[in-house]
Parts: structure tokens; sequence; C-alpha cells
């Protein structure tokens, strides 16, 4: 997750991932909300790879913002304005370099985190894609403060936001159509949470 290149590929591969868990995500959005997740994040994302190939980025921070102007357009319901607001912010957050460093990386991180909290306002325990950010944010930064490499702070990052998206389970939802079920919504895993863990472990696999 160095490159142009290197976030293109993530882009591509996460596309991938998402088309073969489409059904899985799918499945959690049924339990608690409109069963659409995993075809709104699948179309999105396919969106997504076609654009980069039609209007290659020539930076790192050229490639988040096409992601996240794609996802914006295409990508209804409540995750592509979020996953929109998260690519846009991580553009403005790695500037204009040609190669990013690990602390450009946490810095992407953060700032994608803190879009969507700004955007959708959840707080974490609320049973949201926050649970699945927050403790990456505070994994990478702790990985970069240890010296880490790229792949360390993204692989960090993963492992922290499948342990919260896991943690999503016994919430009660406070935010999204998952709150409309109160109580209700507790004991199923949180479908935003779960294509959060899913991207950053894609990312990390690609910088690996
Ligand atoms: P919709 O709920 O509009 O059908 P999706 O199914 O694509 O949209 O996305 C649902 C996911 O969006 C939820 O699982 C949750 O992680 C996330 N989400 C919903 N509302 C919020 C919010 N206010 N803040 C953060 N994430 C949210
Ligand atoms: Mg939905
Ligand atoms: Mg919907």
């Amino acid at each position: 997750m160095r490159t142009t290149a290197d976030v293109v590929e993530g882009v591509r591969r996460y596309a991938a991932v998402v088309q073969e868990q489409r059904q899985r995500l799918i499945d959690l959005d049924a339990a608690i909300g409109d069963a659409d997740h995993g075809e709104n994040m699948a179309r999105g994302l396919a969106a997504c790879v076609e654009q980069l190939a039609t209007e290659p980025p020539a930076s790192p921070s050229a490639a988040l913002k096409s992601v996240a102007t794609t996802l914006m357009r295409k990508v209804g319901g409540a995750s592509g304005p979020l996953y929109g607001t998260a690519f846009l912010r991580a553009s403005t957050a790695v500037g204009d370099k040609d190669e990013l460093e690990p602390a450009d990386v946490a810095a992407a991180l953060t700032a994608a985190r803190d879009g969507i909290v700004a955007r959708g306002k959840a707080e974490p325990g609320d049973k949201t894609m926050v649970d699945a950010w927050t403790p990456a944010v505070e994994a990478a930064g702790a990985a970069l403060e240890a010296g880490g490499d790229t792949a360390q702070v993204l692989r960090a990052a993963a492992d922290a936001a499948l342990a919260g998206a896991e943690a999503t389970v016994p919430l009660v939802a406070r935010k999204g159509r998952a709150s409309y079920l109160g109580e209700r919504s507790a004991g199923h895993q949180d479908p935003g949470a779960t294509s959060t863990a899913l991207l950053l472990a894609v990312l990390a696999a690609v910088a690996e």
C-alpha cells in the first residue's frame, strides 16, 4: 500500500472479496437491516474498479478520491456516503505524495474513521462500522509508534477491525436501520463493521 498501483490493486481485490462475500453481507443485513449491504457494496466496488480503469489515477490520493466519488455516486443507503466520506478524507490525508510511508497510511485510516464519525455521528458501541474502524485506528497508531512498516500497521488495523466487528454481535444498535429493531438487533454481527474488516484485511494482504 505504497504506490498508486498498490491502492488500485487493493480496490480491485476488495471488489473481488466483496463479490465473493456478497451473500454473507446480504444475510447479515437481512438479520438486522434491509438485506442490501452485499449488493450495495458489490455494485459500488465494481463501478470503482471500472472507473479506475477508465481514468487511471496519477497518485495514491487521486486513486482514493476516484473511489470516494464513485461510491458516493453509485451506492445508495447509509454505506455509500459513509465509505465515500472515508475514502475522500483518506485522499486528503495522504496529500500529493507518490509513495506512502507507514505514517501516511496510519493518518489515512484515522482520517477515514473521523470522516465516518463526522458524517454518521455514531460512537463506539453503537453497533456500526465505527466499531471496526475505531479499534483499527488505535491498533494502527500503536503499530506505527512501535516502528512498524506499512504491512505491520495495516495488519494490526485489520486484526483489530476483525475483533471489533465480531464484538458487535451482542450489541444493541443505536444508529442506522438496525436501531429500528432495538433489543432485537442483539445477537447479530453488524454488516458494515464486517465489510470494514474485509477492507482492512485486503489492504494488509496487498501490503504484505
Ligand atoms: P442501509 O442501512 O441504508 O441499507 P447498508 O446496508 O449498505 O445501508 O449499510 C448498513 C451499514 O451502515 C450498517 O451495518 C452500519 O455499519 C453502517 N451504518 C449505518 N448507519 C451508520 C452511522 N450513522 N454511522 C456509522 N455507520 C453506520
Ligand atoms: Mg442495508
Ligand atoms: Mg438500504
